[in-house]
């Protein structure tokens, strides 16, 4: 396999509303769209966009939403072999009532069957002999700590949502991928704003290792464990919708790291498809090809 992805899978319940409800308040809502959702899955949707050879691995339940996110990711390109359906819990949800016209949200996350994904479901070919393992942090965390101690690839993690890692996990991490609010949490820092040289010194005091932040519509901050930091900015998009847009970087970012890239060509190539993905509506409403990637990149 060239990417392998452990993580979650969700069915997305977006529910458009005039005014997001109060507390104990029943509002009437526009419409419901189910989306195809989840922090791994969206993240392996971006790769199979890319590359050939992008494999998940997760849970979903025995029920038509788990049929919905399967078809959605083999749509993508993903091989879904080592997605267990789970008779016990149903599939993983988030509920999320948008506000018309601000776009506000809440988020409400059941995660069902993800919840269920065992240490030794990772423990499968596909994690071992992938070029690269992307982790998130929707499933348990002593199943991520099995992937990353089974992998014999790149191992990448993005540290969401965050939680408290083990010394033991994040030895076994190359490049790990937080955005600016998950870095100054993995750190145990005061939370503000920081200039790129003080992210920089918290990534470096997470020990030897690659940290690629990301920075929103400023792009992404690479940190290589040794040599000069590099910040590189996205090229000139229309942003519609920015929701996923990091799981469509690490996406990305395996993808290419998979293929042999070179870090900063692999953070150019992320930061990019990042952007392009911003373009369109949802997650996975604009996930680029290799071709369209290619055709904005000097
Ligand atoms: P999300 O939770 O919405 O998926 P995130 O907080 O994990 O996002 P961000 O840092 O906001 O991650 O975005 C990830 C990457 O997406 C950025 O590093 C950047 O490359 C790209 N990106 C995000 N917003 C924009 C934008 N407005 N214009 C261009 N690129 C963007």
């Amino acid at each position: 396999m060239s990417v392998t992805v452990v993580g979650s899978l969700n069915e997305d319940v977006l529910v458009r509303v005039r005014r997001l409800p109060g507390r104990g308040e029943t509002v009437i809502g526009l419409d419901t769209v189910l989306a195809p959702g989840g922090k791994g899955a969206n993240q392996a949707a971006a790769a199979g966009r890319l590359v050939p050879g992008v494999a998940m691995v997760g849970r979903v339940g025995a029920d038509p939403a788990g049929d919905r996110q399967l078809a959605a990711l083999t749509l993508a390109g993903v091989d879904v072999t080592h997605v267990d359906r789970a008779p016990e819990a149903p599939t993983g949800s988030a509920t999320i009532p948008v506000e018309e016209d601000s776009g506000e949200n809440l988020i409400v996350v059941v995660p069902g069957a993800n919840a269920e994904l065992q240490p030794w479901d990772a423990e499968v070919e596909p994690v071992r002999r992938a070029e690269v393992v992307l982790l998130q942090l929707e499933v348990p965390l002593a199943t991520v700590a099995a992937a990353a101690a089974a992998a014999t690839g790149i191992v990448v993690l993005t540290p969401a949502p965050p939680r408290p890692l083990s010394a033991e996990l994040l030895a076994r991490v190359d490049v790990l991928v937080p955005n600016e609010h998950e870095l100054v949490q993995l750190t145990g820092a005061e939370p503000g704003e920081r200039t790129a040289a003080e992210l920089v010194q918290l990534a470096r005091s997470l020990g030897p290792r690659t940290v690629v932040v990301t920075l929103g519509a400023r792009g992404a901050l690479l940190v290589p464990d040794g040599g000069p930091a590099l910040l590189q900015a996205p090229p000139p998009v229309r942003a519609v919708d920015t929701t996923g847009a990091g799981d469509c970087f690490s996406g990305a970012l395996a993808a290419a790291l998979s293929g042999g890239a070179a870090l900063p060509e692999a953070v150019g190539s992320a930061v990019t498809a990042a952007a392009l993905s911003t373009t369109g509506p949802g997650a996975r409403g604009a996930l680029p090809d290799a071709a369209a990637v290619a055709a904005l990149r000097p």
